[in-house]
Order: structure tokens, then sequence, then C-alpha cells
């Protein structure tokens, strides 16, 4: 049967909306949406780095408009459009029930990175992950939420990884037209402008807003062709430069963001600061209302009632300081016009404000300048309460005013491509299987909204049931996920190995054993990390590894911060031994952490190994992304493991208490960690059924979904923000 073609103005409707899609990150996390840009240009999709807008470049105008008369294509198109704007427009949203009043006066979250998407990476680690999770769930909750945060037009380095073993950083320019971000306009159509103070210039910024599903992000842009160069680059890279460019960074994020939203009519009724980079925004809420006429006590008490504050670092040199020389320096300009004395400013930031040579801290003025904070864990809450006590000296530890929320996930965005379509699938075979609406309300929500049922407990609840999926599913699903990491890895070390040149040839297709217990180790490579601990028991490992009957191997990922040199040597020492130990096979470093090489290996390693000097892993949120793909943790019960482990949903690495002396806490943990793998992880991978299948493992990894999966993702965590911090009364 012929069709009619479409006319010239249906293509036309048709191509601005998929642009507009395109320009919208919310195809990140619908399967439907990214097979559709992937099938224009599966090349494409994959050298572009799986974004929808250097794919809809890529393909010509012609090409796009020739293939939407391809009917199947065309109606393809259409539903994924007409879910784009289901998503957009539905009103039955958690956030319109719970928190109407932030549709009017949302929530402004200010960070110093947005983790969003590899195609924009403006994120150093897991800070910035978890900001962009945050903004992803209070899109799918349907909150009033705008991000605020910078636009760094060289984003955070690339890692290569030179002969030496050694790890390089170099920066690839962003260039805003060809990832999914829209520039912020004035009424006329120009960009809009706005400046603040920096040392003695008056810097003039522009935004670009990153479209989340339903919320924006705001990204300040200092590279603006009035500004002198050493300000243009002032956005130029993440956390570039030293403390005076730390500095100047965080009066635009804070000060700037600030006026950004005033200029664009935003009304927030709650300022949320994550992570101490933020807290300049205080004090323009103080300028604010004095120039209105408060006094400046009555400024600081009502910009209280306003903030929020969110603190990570339970590691006292992590958190940002400045001398009072550079704050005189950076805010030379800005505190002219700042209606109270200098000294009553600097006090804000200084746990004893009389001192003149206390360095100011960002996290005190926050911590000042909040009615509520918290922690990312139980533990971190109680650690930090320990930390900031001189700041509340008659207080006794336990009523210090942090509390906590432990972190959690995007789930949909973390979920592998097959992942989702795997669930997906037992969702619609469940609801075609005529069990009645009633009784449990995502049976009914196959279609669109799916995406509100994968998060709800209910959902993970059926993994203890064989007949909703088989040991046979899950035993395929691992291997499937399996395969498809070690076969990217393969690829990704041979193009590492070309770029080296001849000599250091490896049999690339021949590396990795896809029958092998895979253990994972994927984080940013700070050394309190401590990535190369399992190697202590080095000859112990190698045994291991080339057990024929009982082989395990290991993949390992991150980035160095480019002034570690300690980092960059656990680097090179992992390296090292996958070529040139007896390892050398069964190890693999991958260069170039970042999203897309996280979701690889959350997916496709069975074990996700994670071993810091307790407690200074805040949180932790790598782990949680493993649990939806049927992966387990292997842990120091250390930020969310220790709230995690039951016992039975994964493996816990020692007991929950430590040694205070750290070397000694480095040989216990070297210790306990060879001997869960051996005792526990190891035995219970390979204790197989006839048909080969691992039923007691399998028992653990549907364990791990129920405990674990519903637990720790955002969607749960931006509920309790709304609900303990958000919407809290603020007096
Ligand atoms: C999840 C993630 C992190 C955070 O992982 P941790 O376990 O908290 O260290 C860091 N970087 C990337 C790219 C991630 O995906």
């Amino acid at each position: 049967m012929t069709r009619k073609p479409l006319s010239g103005a249906e293509l036309n409707e048709l191509v601005a909306d998929l642009h507009k899609l395109s320009r919208n990150l919310w195809w990140s996390w619908d399967q439907e949406a990214q097979d559709f840009f992937q099938e224009l240009s599966p090349r494409g999709w994959q050298n572009l780095y799986h974004n929808a807008v250097a794919v809809l470049r890529e393909v010509s105008e012609n090409e796009l408009r020739v293939h939407l008369q391809e009917s199947d294509f065309e109606r393809r198109a259409r539903a994924v459009l007409r879910d784009f704007q289901a998503y957009l427009n539905c009103q039955k949203t958690w956030g319109r029930v719970n928190a109407p009043q932030l549709l009017q006066n949302p929530v402004a979250y200010f960070s110093a990175e947005f983790g969003l998407h590899e195609s924009l990476p403006i994120s150093a680690g897991g800070l910035g992950i978890l900001a962009g999770d945050h903004a992803k769930s209070a899109s799918d909750l349907g909150l009033g939420f705008v991000g605020v945060s910078l636009f760094y037009r060289e984003g955070y380095f690339q890692q290569t990884i030179d002969s030496n073993n050694w790890q390089t950083e170099f920066y690839d320019l962003v260039h805003p037209e060809n990832v999914p971000l829209e520039p912020v306009l004035d009424a006329s159509g120009q960009p809009l402008e706005c400046s603040v103070e920096v040392d003695m210039n008056r810097v003039l910024f522009r935004a670009w807003r990153v479209n989340v599903g339903r919320v924006p992000v705001y990204l300040l842009d200092a590279n603006h062709p009035a500004n002198p160069e050493h300000l243009r680059d002032m956005t130029a890279r993440v956390y570039g430069g030293d403390n005076t460019m730390r500095a100047m960074q965080e009066i635009l994020l804070g000060i700037g963001g600030v006026r950004l939203l005033r200029k664009l009519g935003v009304q927030p009724s709650v300022f949320h600061m994550n992570e101490g980079h933020a807290a300049f925004l205080t004090l323009e809420l103080i300028r604010e209302k004095m120039a209105a006429g408060k006094s400046f006590a009555e400024a600081v008490a009502q910009t209280k009632m306003e903030c929020h504050f969110t603190t990570h670092t339970p590691v006292e040199a992590g958190h940002d300081r400045f001398s009072p020389d550079l704050m005189n320096y950076a805010l030379q300009l800005y505190r002219q016009a700042f209606p109270a004395p200098f000294a009553d400013l600097l006090g804000l930031g200084r746990v004893n404000p009389e001192d003149p040579r206390e360095p100011f801290c960002m996290t005190v003025l926050a911590l000042k300048l909040s009615r509520t904070a918290n922690g990312v864990s139980d533990l971190h809450g109680a650690v930090s309460r320990r930390m900031w006590k001189p700041l509340f000296p008659d207080t006794p530890v336990e009523k210090v005013p942090i509390g906590h929320i432990t972190n959690g996930v995007h789930l949909l965005g973390w979920m592998k491509g097959p992942v989702r379509k795997f669930w997906r699938e037992k969702l619609s075979e469940e609801a075609n299987g005529g069990m009645p609406d009633e009784t449990a309300f995502w049976r009914t929500q196959a279609g669109a909204d799916w995406a509100s049922a994968i998060n709800h407990a209910d959902f993970w609840k059926n993994m203890t049931d064989p007949d909703f999926v088989s040991d046979e599913e899950l035993w395929a699903l691992r291997y499937k996920l399996r395969r498809e990491m070690i076969e990217f890895i393969r690829r990704r070390l041979l193009l590492q190995s070309q770029r080296l040149g001849p000599g250091d040839f490896i049999r690339y297709d021949h590396l990795l054993n896809p029958d092998a217990l895979t253990i994972g180790f994927a984080r940013r490579f700070a050394t309190y990390k401590r990535a190369p601990l399992i190697f202590q028991q080095f000859d112990n490992i190698v045994k291991l590894c080339k057990d024929r009957e009982r082989p395990i191997q290991f993949i390992f990922a991150g980035k160095a911060h480019p002034r570690d040199d300690e980092g960059k040597r656990f680097i090179q020492r992992i390296i090292h031994l996958s070529k040139h130990s007896e390892l050398a096979g069964h190890l693999v470093f991958v260069e170039n952490y970042d999203v897309h090489v996280a979701r690889q290996m959350v997916s496709g390693c069975d074990v996700w190994l994670n071993n810091p000097r307790r407690p200074l892993e805040a949180s932790g949120t790598s782990g949680m992304k493993a649990g939806c793909h049927g992966c387990l943790n292997l842990s120091i019960r250390d930020g969310w493991w220790r709230e995690g482990y039951d016992g039975e949903n994964g493996f816990a690495i020692g007991g929950d208490s430590h040694p205070d002396n750290v070397a000694e806490q480095d040989r216990v943990d070297s210790a306990n960690l060879y001997q869960t793998l051996t005792e526990q992880v190891i035995p219970l991978f390979f204790d197989r059924d006839t048909n080969g299948i691992p039923r007691k493992w399998i028992q653990r990894i549907r364990h791990a979904m129920v405990t674990l999966v519903p637990k720790f993702t955002t969607d749960r965590m931006v509920k309790e923000y709304t609900r303990k911090y958000y919407l809290a009364k603020p007096g």
C-alpha cells in the first residue's frame, strides 16, 4: 500500500520538533529516543559520543527529510515526540501534589559541577554526577527546580596514558552549538547579559541553558569578548588554576548565579548549596536585603532562612579556604558596593570572627548562612557534626545541626540500554498477564510511564519471584552485559595501543575472559580510595587470576587530579602490572573514565570493588549504579554501603569500625579484602549446577535488587530533600 507523502509543512514541523528534542537531555534516559538517533547514523552515534545534537548536525537536512518519508521511521519519530510531549506536559506529578508551592518559587540548586551526559564533560567526579542525577530526578518528579553552574568550555580534562604509563591531560573545546545547550536570550532575542565584580573588574557573563527534561540548568559563561583575556578564561576549566582562580570562579557562581536568576525573574524559595563552592551566593542575598534597607543582622538572619547546605567532604583539607589577602583582592570591587564593613563579611567565613588571621572558609560561610544542613550518609553526618562542632560551642556534638540524607542515583539514566529493555519487557509481560489493575499501580503503566514504575519498591520486590524472572534469564543477561563490556574494553585498548605505536602490542581480541569473575574498580584516583590496595597481596592475586577452574580478572579506570602525583603513581603502577607482570591479560586499565565508561563497567562487571580509607568516602555512588544490572558490591563499610549492606545483598570488607592508625588500617583492610574474596565471593560465584548456573550467586543478585535498587535512587533522595529541607518552614 502506498501512502500519501508528507507535505513540506509537515516535514518542517517534524524536523523542528526533532531538533527541539535533541536539545533536551530527556533523550539520555529514554531508550526509544536514543534508538531513534542512533538509527539515523549508527557510526555517528558512536563517534559523536551518543550526542543527539551532534548526530542531527551530522545528518543533512535533506537526508533527514527523505528518511522521514519512510512510514516506519516517521511513525517512530512521532512516537518518541509524543512521549516527550507527554513527559513535558504531564500534570499528575509528584511535585505538583506534594510541593505545589515550589512550582512558583523553585529550589535553586547551585553546584560547581553538573555531570549530565558524556557529551558535556563539565564534571570532575561524584559531586557533579550527584548534581546531574538530582536534576534528572527533580524533573521526573515534576519539582520546581532550577540548577545553576558554570559553563567550562574546556570542561574537565581528558585522560591519556603515555608510554611511561603516566597520566597526561588534554582539554577539548566544547562547542555549544554541538552539545545539548541553548543560549539564554533576553526579550529582544539577544544573549542575556549580566555582570559581577571580580577583583577590580566588572566581568560580563552570559548563560547557557541545559534542558534536563522539565527543569533548566543554567551555566554561566565569562567568555565574553568585552572581558579581558584572563577573565574570559575564568570559566575555561573545571577547578582550573590556583586558589585565586578558584575564588574568582566561586564569586561568579554564587554572586553571578543569584543575579542571573533575578534577571530571569526566578524567585527561589530556597537556595540549595551543593558543597561550599556556591556559598558566596549568601553574600549577594545579604547585599540585596541591605540595599532594601535591612540592617546587616536582619539581612543575615533572613538570608539564613532561605538557604540549605549539603556538605560532601569528610577531610578538613578538602574545604575551600581563602586567605584574608585573597578575599581582599578578589572582592575589592564587590566590597565597595557591599553595605557592611568588610570585617563583618570576613567574619561570616570564620569560626572565630574576631581572629583576623583565620582564613575564610566557604563551608563555615555556608553553615552559618543556612537554615538547615546535611551530610550525605549516616556516618558522614556524624563525622560532619564532629568536624564542625567548634562552630557550635554551646551545642553537644550530637545536636550540631547537620543532619544527613544518603545519596542516590538516577536509575534510568544509569541503566544500560539492554537492561532498560529487559526490565521494560518484564513489566509489559506482567501487565499483559491479566493481573488485576489494583495489585500494584505500575502494572497498569507498562507504556510511556514505566519510568516511574522502575523507581518503585514494588517493582523490585518481584525479583524474589522466579516466575517473574528466572535464574536462567538473569544469568543470560549477566553474560550479555559482561561480553558487551569486554568487547568495549578490547576496542578501547586497541585504540589506546595504536596511539602509542607498534611495540606495545597485545592480542586485544583475546584480552579478558568472558567466563571469568570480573571485578571492577573505577573512580577518581584520590589516594584515600586506595586503588592498588588489592595488589598488596600480589602473589596470591596472581594465583587467583591464573586458576583455570575459577579465574578472576580486574578492570580499573579513573582519573587522578592533574596536580596529584601520588594518584598518578597509583595509575602508573596498575598499568605497569597490567602490561608487564603475571597479571597481564587478567588486569586492564581503561583510559579516560567518564560516565560512558562508568555505565559500561557497572553493568558488565560481576563485582564492584570499593576500598576507601574509612570514613573518607562520604557516600560514594558508583556502587549504587551496579544493582539494577545484577552486579554485586564488595566494599568497605563506609558511606552508603554501611547502610545498604545487610549480610546477603553483596559483600562487606571488614566490620563497622576501623583502626585509627592509617598504616594499620591499610594492612587490616587488605587482609580482610583478600579473605572476603577467597572465602565468600569466589566460592559463591563458581558454585554451579549441572547447567552451569550459580544459583546462590543469583539469589544474592535478587536480594540486592530488592533491598538496594529502589532505596539508593535520587528519586527517593530528592523526595527526602523536599520533605525535610525544601518545604521546611523557615523559623
Ligand atoms: C558515579 C561516578 C562517580 C562517583 O563514583 P564514587 O563511587 O562516588 O567514587 C565518579 N565519576 C563518574 C564518571 C561516575 O559515573
